[in-house]
Parts: structure tokens; sequence; C-alpha cells
């Protein structure tokens, strides 16, 4: 039976040492969401945020607009918050609804408050392999899952499912500079299964159920992504995970996986720009 790589421990871990080191400071970090109408998944992750936020102590808001407000209006809500000193961190939810431009959303957010580090500045530096302000949630939220449990990626076969600019492209990119020889799939790719077999860690992105026990090695590493909801509404992740955990070495589940480390990750980047924008030295 795999060993379960347990998301929940140590998000519960890390925020923990986040609340100490908080304990020393005079002014609060503050962390502004901007949620655009209702969608009952977004409402969701935006409520996780605000109450872990809380409970560190970290100032949060949610700014909640209707479907309908323009790109000029949101537009103007980010340049707003860019000029508010008081604000370190600006978090736009995705997804918004189709008639604003998402990348035009994305580029007017401040660098060194993106807080998800997916402006154009903070990507290229990742791509570039310089260190940018602080790095995608959802990757460094794995990479610090796979450190804790002392897989180390250099030199191993990567395989990743799933190339979006939230997961797959920055998740690729941080494996390739931590020396992983990576290999990227996605819904183009013809033999998924030969490929995936290959894998030493397989880290699957796709938002549906496509990962069976007979695509991959044995003792292989697998790390789930996916969230969505199957059929009778039960939280699912990609993989089988009964069949799966039963030949690889290592699996994150879903829940209590990946999306706990991305919420601990959200509230060490608001941290690190506080201190960024503070100077003070992250410890
Ligand atoms: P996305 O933008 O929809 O991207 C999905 C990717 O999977 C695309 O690159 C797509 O290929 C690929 N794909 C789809 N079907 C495939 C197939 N049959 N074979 C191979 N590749 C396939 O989704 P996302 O935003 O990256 O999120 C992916 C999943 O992770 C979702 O379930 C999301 O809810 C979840 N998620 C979880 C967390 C967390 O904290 N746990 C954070 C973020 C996202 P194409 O590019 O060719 O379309």
């Amino acid at each position: 039976m795999a060993i379960i790589l347990d998301g929940k421990k140590l998000r519960d871990k890390l925020l923990e040492g986040l609340k100490n080191k908080l304990a020393s400071y005079k002014i609060m970090p503050k962390l502004v969401v901007i949620l655009v109408g209702d969608n009952p998944a977004s409402q969701i992750y935006v409520n996780n945020k605000k109450k872990t936020a809380e409970k560190l102590g970290i100032e949060s808001v949610v700014v909640n607009y209707p479907d309908n407000i323009s790109e000029a209006e949101l537009l103007a809500k980010i340049a707003e918050l860019n000029e508010d000193a008081s604000v370190n961190a600006i978090l736009v939810q995705l997804p918004l609804p189709a008639h604003i431009n998402k990348q035009n959303i994305i580029n007017a957010i401040d660098p060194i408050k993106d807080v998800d580090g997916f402006t154009p500045q903070n990507f290229g530096k990742l791509l570039s392999g310089e260190k940018p302000y602080v790095y995608p949630c959802t990757p460094k939220g794995i990479l610090i899952l796979l450190d804790e449990y002392g897989i180390d990626v250099a030199g191993k076969h990567v395989v990743v499912v799933g190339r979006s600019n939230i997961v797959g492209k920055p998740l690729s990119v941080m494996l390739l500079n931590l020396n992983a020889t990576v290999t990227v799939c996605h819904s183009h790719t013809e033999n998924l299964s030969e490929i995936t077999k290959t894998a030493d860690v397989l880290i699957s992105a796709a938002g549906k159920k496509i990962i069976e026990d007979c695509m991959l090695s044995k003792d292989s590493v697998v790390i789930d992504v996916g969230i969505f909801k199957d059929e009778f509404g039960k939280t699912r992740g990609d993989v089988e995970f009964d069949s799966v955990s039963k030949k690889a070495a290592y699996i994150s589940p879903v829940p209590g996986g990946v999306g706990p480390m991305t919420i601990a990750s959200l509230m060490l980047n608001t941290v690190e720009l506080f201190d960024i924008q503070n100077k003070r030295s992250c410890d």
C-alpha cells in the first residue's frame, strides 16, 4: 500500500510556523481577493482562503462583484489596490466571466503584489530561472509536499498531465529548474499511458478521471491535482485512488493532498510579499 502524502498535516505544520512568525509582526499582512460572480466552487475556495488567513491574523478582504462587471471597472479596482500601500497581496479568483479578458486583468496586477505569481514579470522570471517575487501556489505546494517526504526529483522522469497556466506549465518549469527530466502531456497527447508508464513521478492536473493503475509503473510517486464533483456530488481527483494506491509507492489523496498545500502556499506567499515590501528577511 502506498504511503499517503498528507497535505492536511503538512498544511497545519506550515501554518503553525507562519503563525509563530507573525506573532512578532506589529502590522499584519493584508490580502485582497477579488471574486466576480456567484460560481459556488469559487465561493467555497475564497471562503476557505479567508478563513485560513483570519486564523493566522492576516487581514483578508474579499471584494465581490456581480457577473456583469465590466473589464474597465475591474481594471480600475486593481489600479486602486496597486496604489494602496496597506494592501500587500492581490488575488483574482478564476475563472472570470467570458466577457472579461483574464490575461488583461492578471497583467494589471503590480508584480510585487501578485500573490499567485501569474503576472508576465513573475512568470517570465520563472521561465528564465530567476527568482520571481513568489511562485504560483499550487506548483509551490506540490514541491513542498514532495520535499517533506524526501522525494527528490533531480534526474527523475516526471510526467505532468495538464499544461494550464496555473498548474501544468509553471509546475513543469519549476521541476526543470530542480533538474527533473520533464514530459508534459495534454489533451492532444497520443498514447498517454505509454508515457505515464515511464514516469518516476506522475502528476495529474486534467480535472477528469484519467489515471488508472495500468497507466503507471510499480513504486512510482503519484500526485493528484484534479478536483471535481462526480455524478453523485462526491469530490474526486484525476486518479483512481483504490487501485493506484496498491501499486504506487506514494500517493496524494483528494481531498487532503494538493488542495490544502495550495492554501498553505497562498498564506506563505502573502507573508513573503509583505516581507519583500517591508524588506524583512524571510526566515
Ligand atoms: P485546465 O485549465 O482545464 O487544464 C486541464 C489540462 O488538462 C489541459 O492542459 C488539458 O489539455 C489537459 N487534459 C484534459 N483532458 C486530458 C486528457 N484526457 N489527457 C491528457 N490531458 C488532458 O485545468 P487547471 O486549472 O489546470 O486544473 C486542473 C485540475 O486541477 C482541475 O480539476 C482543477 O480543479 C484542479 N486544481 C486543483 C488545485 C488544488 O489546489 N488542488 C489548484 C488548481 C487546480 P489541453 O491543454 O490540450 O486542453
